[in-house]
């Protein structure tokens, strides 16, 4: 039986990228929504809906829109549709989010 980690983990909620298939919090990534109306960019997470979750990072987009996406909606873009994501996917950089690293100190040198 495998110990649960002590640690004092708050709860987050968890989704994958479709992009890139990585698992993190929720509010790292930007949910798309199925509607009746056809695909949107849903920012605030709570549209009704079929969703799907991507990061923030223009590569996983265009990794989405090739195919996932399809997929993780159970439908087939519309080029309406692929045109929405693909103006979203464009206002994003093509750089990774970073990371915060400000308390990590891991190798001191000594003399
Ligand atoms: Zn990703």
């Amino acid at each position: 039986m495998a110990k649960k980690p002590q640690k004092r983990i708050k709860h987050v909620p968890q989704r994958t990228c479709i992009g890139c298939r990585t698992v993190l919090a929720k509010k790292e990534l930007v949910r798309v929504v199925r509607t009746p109306e056809g695909v949107r960019i849903d920012p605030t997470g709570k549209a009704a809906g079929r969703g799907a979750y991507v990061h923030k990072i223009r590569s996983c987009w265009e990794q989405a829109i090739k195919g996932p996406i399809n997929h993780a909606l159970k439908m087939e873009l519309t080029a309406e549709d692929r045109q929405i994501l693909i103006e979203y996917m464009n206002q994003l950089t093509q750089k990774e989010p970073t990371f915060d690293e400000t308390t990590q100190n891991g190798t001191s040198e000594q003399t």
